[in-house]
C-alpha cells in the first residue's frame, strides 16, 4: 500500500500569554486559533533570557482529568506536589504526569545562566482514566535515547518509536511519539505516524520545508510556529540552506467531548463543578 504523506494543515503564530503568578510564555495550542488538537489540550514554549519573566512561576495549583508533559531545555524547574514528590527537572529532562483524579503542585523555573527554555504539553485523559490514580514517571536527560544518523540528524527519543527504538516513556492512553529532531541544511527527515493518530511539529530553530511530498514540495516554516499536520501515514520535512530544530508530536485522538476548566479538563460540566467541590471540600487529594 502506498504511504501517504502528511501535509500542512494549519501553520500558528504562538500567542503571548500571561500564565502562573505572571509567567510570559508562548501559547499554541489553547487559544482561540486552536483550542483542543485531540488529544493535546495545550502547548506552551516558556523560552526567554530575562528572569522577570518566568521566575515567579506556578505556585501551588491543581490538576484533574489530565496528562502534563515537561520538557526542559534550558535552566531548572523545581516541583513539590501534594503525593510527597519533590524534584528538579533539568536540561534535557522530562517530566510526564499524570493527574489522574487530581494532585496538587507548584513549579517553579530556576535560571540556569539567566536562561530558561522549554515547553509544557497537556495531553487529554480517556473518560475511563480521569479519575485513576496519578503517576509521574521523571526521565533524566541520560535516559532518553539520542539517534545520531549519517547525514547529520539528531533525534531524541521521549516517546513512541524510531528504527526499532522505543522512548522512555511508556503507557500512555494516547499512544504518543514525542520527538526532538535536529535536521541539518541540505537534508531530509521522514518519521512514521499511525493513520488516524494527529500530529503536529513545534518549530522552535531555524526553517524547513513541512509536509513535503516524496518529490519534494511542502511549505516553508521558520521558528517559532507550530505546524499541525493532515491525516496520512507519514511527515517529511526537507531543509534547504538552514538547519531546523522542531518537536515532533502524535497521539491517538479519544473522540469525546470535553469540559475544561482552568487546570481541569473533565467530559461534563458537572464533573467539573465536583472538582471544584472537592476542592473546597478538601478531598480532591486522596491520599
Ligand atoms: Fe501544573
Amino acid at each position: 500500500m502506498d504511504v501517504q504523506q502528511r501535509e500542512v494543515g494549519q501553520i500558528i503564530e504562538p500567542q503571548f500569554v500571561i500564565e502562573g503568578a505572571g509567567v510570559r510564555l508562548k501559547r499554541s495550542i489553547a487559544t482561540r486559533i486552536l483550542n483542543y488538537h485531540d488529544p493535546f489540550l495545550l502547548f506552551d514554549h516558556f523560552g526567554s533570557d530575562d528572569p522577570e519573566d518566568y521566575l515567579k512561576g506556578f505556585p501551588l495549583h491543581p490538576h484533574r482529568g489530565i496528562e502534563t508533559v515537561t520538557y526542559i531545555l534550558e535552566g531548572i524547574v523545581h516541583h513539590k506536589d501534594s503525593l510527597g514528590n519533590a524534584g528538579s527537572i533539568r536540561s534535557g529532562d522530562v517530566q510526564w504526569m499524570t493527574s489522574g483524579r487530581g494532585i496538587m503542585h507548584e513549579e517553579m523555573p530556576k535560571p540556569a545562566g539567566g536562561k530558561m527554555d522549554g515547553f509544557q504539553l497537556w495531553v487529554n485523559l480517556p473518560a475511563k482514566l480521569k479519575m485513576t490514580q496519578p503517576r509521574y514517571q521523571e526521565i533524566p536527560a541520560e535516559m532518553i535515547p539520542e539517534i545520531s544518523r549519517e547525514d547529520g540528524t539528531r533525534i531524541r527519543l521521549i516517546a513512541g518509536s524510531v528504527n526499532g527504538i522505543r522512548g522512555p516513556v511508556t503507557e500512555i492512553a494516547a499512544d504518543p511519539t514525542y520527538l526532538d529532531v535536529t535536521v541539518p541544511a541540505e537534508c531530509s527527515f521522514s518519521q512514521r505516524i499511525e493513520r488516524g493518530h494527529n500530529a503536529f511539529a513545534y518549530v522552535f530553530e531555524g526553517e524547513g520545508e513541512f509536509g513535503a511530498l516524496a518529490d519534494g514540495g511542502g511549505k516553508t516554516v521558520s521558528s517559532t510556529k507550530l505546524v499541525v499536520f493532515s491525516n496520512g501515514d507519514s511527515v517529511t520535512i526537507h531543509t534547504k540552506s538552514q538547519p531546523v530544530r522542531f518537536l515532533l508530536v502524535s497521539g491517538k485522538p479519544l473522540n469525546e467531548p470535553i469540559a475544561r476548566y482552568g487546570p481541569f479538563v473533565m467530559n461534563t460540566k458537572e464533573e467539573i463543578e465536583q472538582a471544584l467541590k472537592d476542592l473546597q471540600n478538601g478531598t480532591f487529594v486522596q491520599e
